[in-house]
């Protein structure tokens, strides 16, 4: 049986929303990832592994590091290897570049990635009430190492070897606006191929 320290993510076919919505804590970037129709693996083994809660418990932060890379996010999850690669909106991009807050929802079942609002709310719907559903939150700021802000660790694994490739921006906090950093990663770690 496949165990979530196996799997890298970057296998699988995935599906992936954002959009920003408000909540009783006020604006939330949600993404949600789903296995894409036709992938027969679950995610609930990367969910649990990677910390993720279902909707009736408090909503955990389990480490979830998220950068963005152009105009994808790049999301790494606790326990697995690889990266999942998730096409974001612009405006979904410079909310959470100022800090805003990311619940990330991983979701068992499948939906076709061309499921749009409609489709996406009876998605949400049913594997609430299923429990077939996982959620976590994170920011962008994350905590990285002064090696990993000026790009010479791997953004995943933190170790420094060659290769390392150019892996989008990370930000972390100041009392100001948040401060950029060019990150790079292992291609192995992103699990694209090399
Ligand atoms: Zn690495």
């Amino acid at each position: 049986m496949l165990t979530a320290a196996e799997l890298n993510v970057a296998d699988l076919s995935l599906s992936a929303w954002t959009w920003i919505d408000s909540t009783p804590d006020g604006l939330v970037a949600f993404m949600l990832i789903t296995p894409a129709s036709g992938e027969r693996r679950d995610l609930r083994q990367v969910a649990v592994a990677a910390g993720l809660a279902t909707p009736e418990l408090p909503l955990p932060a389990p480490g979830i590091l998220v950068a963005l890379a152009d105009a994808d996010a790049l999301v790494l999850l606790p326990n697995a290897s690889g990266a999942i690669r998730v096409p974001s909106a612009s405006e979904w991009a410079d909310f959470v570049r100022r800090g805003g807050v990311i619940t990330l929802l991983i979701g068992a079942r499948p939906l076709d990635a061309g499921a749009g609002l409609v489709g996406v709310d009876e998605y949400l719907m049913r594997a609430v009430l299923s429990r077939q559903i996982w959620l976590g939150k994170t920011t962008l700021a994350a905590e990285y190492s002064a090696k990993q802000c000026r790009g010479e660790a791997c953004i995943v694994c933190g170790h420094s070897d060659p290769p390392l490739a150019p892996a989008g921006h990370a930000y972390t906090p100041t009392p100001g606006a948040p401060l950029g950093w060019a990150i790079a990663a292992h291609p192995d770690c992103l699990g694209s191929e090399s």
